[in-house]
């Protein structure tokens, strides 16, 4: 299948200072890995627009997007929250990211591309329509997701985060859209701390305890989400792809293997197979042990390539 792999090499400009696990080796351990493996030769490379204004609008207020704009700073960094760190690129690197997931909605829609994976940093899911936290400055899946209902009429969109931190921006923006169904496995309680919603028909939170392996994971998709994607039909689906649940990946008290991140994959491809013509926008969150962090991309992307 033709898989678009979209990024910008603006994403790299993010400084975060040293030592911070969010770092610019994150996307290029990730294309490293691409092409020693000979993926990026049978992947279609597209550079990142940025995203606009009215594109962030959608899902941000106006005061979110003017806060960062006079916090960023000319030279050096600046602190939005104790872990989130901004340098005077940071918000280009952001509006990439953004554009990433907006381009990835166009490339799919079109029919040029049968689905598409975004390479990019910093990631999104924690960003709130009015707070940037956890890493994250615009909810670039959320802005790609509501680019597909917004321009292309799309009536019903599935969001999939399996990042081991719960999407708690995602889950806020769209809380009371019901053309978007929000399904998310997370470790709880665990940053970021913020109290779970009730259960809703556009929404699935399955938490895992801290020690939690793949046969809570897979529980958790298969009794859970399957069923919710099945009742709900998206015509689309999107992914919050982080890769920290990783049982290398000490941000987290959660044991995936490789082989869950394939699976999960895989579950994700028939499910739209099913019922959205295949069509799926997945995005990089986080995972931030290196090793473990290609390896599981590269597999990812094989997955909705079909050539794994
Ligand atoms: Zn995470």
């Amino acid at each position: 299948m033709a898989i678009a792999y979209i990024s910008h090499r603006d994403c790299l400009l993010h400084d975060t200072a040293d030592g911070h696990p969010e770092c610019a080796r994150r996307i290029t351990v990730i294309e490293d890995r691409f092409i020693a493996t000979g993926l990026s030769d049978i992947l279609r490379h597209f550079d990142a627009p940025l995203a606009t204004d009215s594109q962030l609008l959608r899902v941000h207020t106006q005061g979110h997007l003017d806060g960062l704009a006079s916090l960023a700073p000319k030279t050096g960094y600046e602190r939005v929250d104790p872990d989130t760190i901004i340098c005077a690129d940071s918000l280009t690197a952001a509006k990439r990211a953004a554009g990433a997931v907006i381009a990835g909605v166009d490339l799919v829609i079109s029919g040029e591309m049968e689905a598409a994976f975004c390479g990019v940093r910093p990631p999104g899911h924690h960003a709130e329509s009015r707070r940037a936290m956890g890493f994250c400055l615009y909810n670039n899946i959320a802005v790609g997701a509501a680019h597909a209902l917004a321009a292309h009429g799309l009536h019903r969109v599935a969001i999939i985060d399996f990042d081991v931190h719960h999407g708690n921006g995602t889950e806020e923006i769209f809380k009371d859209d019901d053309r978007v169904l929000f399904c998310s496995t997370f470790q709880h309680p665990f940053y970021p701390f913020t109290a779970l919603l009730e259960p809703a028909d556009n929404r699935v939170n399955t938490p895992l305890q801290a020690g939690a392996g793949s046969d809570e994971f897979r529980t958790a998709v298969t009794e859970q989400w399957l069923p919710a994607l099945q009742r709900f039909q998206p015509e689309m689906i999107f992914v919050s792809a982080g890769f920290d649940a990783h049982r290398d990946d000490d941000m987290s008290n959660v044991s995936l293997t490789d082989g869950d991140f394939q699976w999960v994959t895989e579950q994700i491809v028939a499910a739209a197979a099913d019922s959205a013509s295949g069509r799926i926008v997945s995005a990089l969150e986080g995972g931030y042990e290196l090793n473990s962090l290609a390896r599981c991309v590269e597999t990812h992307v094989r997955v909705l390539m079909g050539v794994h």
